[in-house]
């Protein structure tokens, strides 16, 4: 019988003192959490390792899961068998020829916790490698930087060999570095930033400004559809719609065209912070590059950010629009995000909005507006949907679609 555990290595969670236990029980509680098709799966920890034992559930698939959950620097499966020389032989030989080995290197890496065992380290490596290269053509012993090297521990009833060890995602454990909430649009940077946010160990919720009927439902939809997308690197997400109707015709109204955008991005961020206030959050997360857009300049920021000392976090602030895009494509939102349905800004927005806005000019736009009242209404009309990783439109919501359209 042979059992199969994976041994998971948290990286930088090693430098973090105190905290290091709570980070450890947060990290072995999100794989739990990234897998729960796998529930016969036992997740164990002590101070140096998390240790996966699978009992039975299909290996591959359980490293795929692995693969997107944050704080996990590498994780290495080790197969565990009875004390038994010749059955180990025989699963070494299976696990490097696995490993498309010719002309390749190896080394043999023998460990004895039990030190009773019989034979000691080097005539188990000798021997043991002695097989290999029997059993391998075109192979050759390298002890410096073998190409594979097979790691085999003997316990007091079993050994323990393991082959490979695959890179993890990095980041910290979602969780451990507190709340956010994320701006989320429909477009293709701020599913980064979400993305970023929880490789950082940040909990999200995910704030959706939309205008009906201005806006499609789609948009809504698509929205939502780009936070199930997010979810598969931190488990389920609230998503919270603010309608911001009432606010953009208002400021349509009464607010000079080339001020349109600067107030209506003031009042986006009015709304974000009081419901980051309300959902105890720390920090509000956008999808801003500098200078992609009349609205991402370092001025345009000024006149903005006035209206909270919040801290804003901008993952993407120095990226190219080509290095998000990679981004979006590795984490699977871009053909999400490209899908052609208006949100609230670009159908409101202005020919030609001030790149340079002055911060003055927009406090002073902005007092013709009952600025407590819409923003007031808008808070008590918000909309809270909980997006699980198998979220999917469901059908009801589908119908309501077709009615409208
Ligand atoms: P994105 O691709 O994220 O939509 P963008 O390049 O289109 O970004 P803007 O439309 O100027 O940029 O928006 C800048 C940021 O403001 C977005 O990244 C997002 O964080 C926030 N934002 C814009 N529109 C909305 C919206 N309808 N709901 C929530 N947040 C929004
Ligand atoms: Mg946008």
């Amino acid at each position: 019988m042979m059992e199969t555990r994976i041994q998971v290595r948290f990286g930088e969670l090693s430098t973090k003192g105190r905290n290091k236990k709570r980070f450890i029980q947060k990290l072995a509680q999100n794989i739990r959490g990234a897998m729960p098709e796998y529930d016969q799966i036992k997740v164990k920890y002590d101070h140096d390792f998390i240790f996966i034992d699978l009992n039975g559930a299909d290996e591959v698939g359980v490293r795929e899961k692995l693969k997107d959950v944050f704080g996990i620097q590498s994780f290495s499966p080790i197969y565990i068998i009875e004390r038994d020389l010749e059955l180990a032989k025989s699963v070494i030989i299976d696990l490097v020829k696995e490993m498309e080995p010719s002309g390749k290197t190896f080394k043999i890496a023998t460990r004895r916790a039990d030190h009773s065992y019989e034979h000691d380290t080097n005539w188990l490596n000798a021997e043991l490698g002695a097989v290999v290269l029997d059993a391998i053509p075109d192979i050759a012993v390298e002890v410096k930087k073998p190409d594979i090297r097979v790691r085999v521990d003997v316990k007091k009833e079993h050994f323990f060999i393991s082959t490979k060890t695959y890179q993890g995602a990095g980041g910290l454990p979602v969780g451990t570095s507190g709340r956010g909430v994320v701006m989320l649009s429909g477009g293709i940077d701020s599913p980064v930033a979400a993305y970023l946010a929880l490789k950082r160990g940040v909990e999200i919720e995910a704030v959706h400004f939309h205008s009906p009927p201005y806006t499609s439902p789609q948009a809504l939809q698509k929205a939502k559809d780009l936070t199930a997308k997010v979810t598969r690197f931190g488990g389920s997400i609230q998503f919270i719609e603010v309608p911001f109707t009432e606010i953009q015709e208002a400021i349509k109204e009464h607010v000079p065209e080339g001020y349109l955008m600067t107030v209506t991005r003031r009042m986006m961020l009015r709304l974000t912070d009081a419901i980051r206030e309300k959902r105890n959050a720390l920090a509000i997360f956008n999808g801003e590059s500098l200078g992609q857009v009349a609205s991402q300049t370092m001025e345009s920021m000024i006149a903005i950010n006035d209206v909270t000392n919040t801290p804003i976090i901008r993952p993407v602030a120095t990226m190219d629009k080509q290095e998000i895009i990679e981004i979006s494509q590795q984490i699977d939102t871009f053909d999400l995000s490209i899908q052609p349905f208006e949100d609230c800004c670009t159908i409101f927005a202005p020919t030609a909005p001030k790149t340079k806005p002055r911060l003055e000019k927009a406090r002073y736009y902005e007092s013709r507006l009952d600025v407590e009242g819409l923003i007031d209404r808008a808070m008590a009309n918000l909309v809270i949907t909980h997006i699980k990783p198998d979220y999917t439109t469901d059908v009801q919501e589908e119908l309501d679609f077709s009615d409208l359209l």
